[in-house]
């Protein structure tokens, strides 16, 4: 089965995106809980940070670095953004596909 976050990779269900390339996409969460809520996520099913295997660091970094560049072109990195990564069910995680939040604005 796939996650909703495949789905949407694979443009089964619709979602705004604002940034793809061959390994991450971003979208706008779909019930925003903040002027710009965006969810950053590696096409790769990677479960959670708890199950990340050794090398997933490298799309991790990218993850947090895609934050970064959009939260520069959408003008909210001078006043400050909140990141959130949500690990397993006790931490709040809904969707078993890793997924940064950026959330600001
Ligand atoms: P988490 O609690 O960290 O697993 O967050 C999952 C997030 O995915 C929530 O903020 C949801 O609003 C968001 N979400 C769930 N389904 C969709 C969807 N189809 N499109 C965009 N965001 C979604």
């Amino acid at each position: 089965m796939k996650t909703v976050f495949e789905k949407i990779r694979d443009r089964e269900i619709p979602a705004s995106f604002r940034y793809e390339d061959e390994e991450i996409m971003a979208f706008d969460d779909i019930h925003p809980k903040a002027p710009v809520h965006i969810l950053i996520v590696p096409k790769k099913l990677i479960v959670s940070i708890a199950t990340m295997v050794d090398g997933d660091e490298v799309m991790v970094g990218k993850m947090f670095r895609v934050a970064r560049d959009l939260a520069r072109d959408l003008k909210i990195s001078e006043k400050g953004y909140k990141l959130v990564i949500h690990v397993g069910e006790g931490g709040g995680q809904e969707v078993p596909h890793l997924h940064l939040h950026l959330m600001g604005g």
